[in-house]
């Protein structure tokens, strides 16, 4: 399905092989060079063909996580020598994570380039809790949002999209929120109730996966006693209200 002298971006989705897509599966047997993320599970990289060449590119082993314009140039050198080349990236290649800027670089140096959809993590955080982000006695959307300002530039106006998400009727998904919690909580509530329920799923589909249900008000200290680190996705709105009374079911839901 990618030729030689392409780039695919294939989305990985957020861990568990299951949830790959067809087309990612046949893009990634297919590849004979594949730059891979650090949040792609080795399960998904041992389907890559046994003589592919496999470039982690990702934070792994405490290395610092590779520069882009590193990996731009080695998309960029693969294809020219005319290798079919997947970039494989967690969730879906167009939510966060640098896709975007990955394309139009690629594209700039004439390189035709591919995209395979992935799951999202947020939707997989979202199903894993059993929680319809869209669920209509509840939200009229939902925000995928990101907590993690880009270097040097503001962040999002979080008292902006707290009044968004409570006028409009909207679910928040924040990924890569952890870090910045206690800021974005203190923001969130200028704007919403203090028991907004808000739930954070850490590792979503993966071994290990946790899930924590909690009130807006509760939400940083929760993180911290909990101990929930990245990646993590964090949903608010009152849709999270169904996930609050399942919790009390499963052991592996934990109500904070
Ligand atoms: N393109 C990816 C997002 C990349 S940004 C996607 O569509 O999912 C990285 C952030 O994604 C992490 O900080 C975390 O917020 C989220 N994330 C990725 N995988 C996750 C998982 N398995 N469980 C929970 N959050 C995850």
């Amino acid at each position: 399905m990618n030729h030689p002298g392409t780039v695919t971006l294939v989305g990985a989705g957020p861990g568990d092989p299951d949830l790959l897509t067809l087309k990612a599966v046949k893009a990634i047997r297919s590849a004979s060079v594949l730059l891979v993320d650090d949040l792609v599970s080795a399960d998904i990289v041992a389907l890559a063909a046994p003589q592919a060449r496999v470039i982690h590119v990702g934070k792994r082993g405490g290395c610092r996580s590779t520069p882009q314009g590193f990996i731009h140039k080695l998309m960029v050198t693969a294809a020219r020598e005319g290798e079919c080349v997947v970039r494989l990236k967690g969730g879906d290649p167009f939510i966060f994570g640098r896709g975007g800027e990955e394309v139009e670089h690629l594209r700039a140096e004439g390189i035709e380039v591919r995209i395979v959809n992935g799951i999202t993590s947020g939707l997989a955080a979202a199903t894993a809790l059993g929680v319809p982000l869209t669920h209509r006695e509840h939200a009229h959307g939902v925000l995928f949002i990101t907590g993690h300002a880009h270097q040097g530039a503001p962040g999002p106006d979080w008292r902006a999209v707290a009044a968004m998400a409570r006028d409009a009727r909207l679910t928040l998904v924040i990924y890569m929120g952890v870090s910045g919690i206690g800021r974005i909580e203190a923001e969130l509530r200028a704007e919403l109730p203090a028991h907004t329920p808000v739930a954070v799923v850490q590792r979503a589909s993966l071994p290990g996966e946790r899930q924590v249900v909690t009130t807006l008000a509760a939400l940083a200290a929760t993180v911290a006693r909990e101990q929930l680190a990245s990646p993590a996705v964090i949903i608010v709105g009152d849709v999270v209200a169904g996930a609050a009374a399942a919790a009390r079911q499963p052991a592996r839901f934990r109500v904070a």
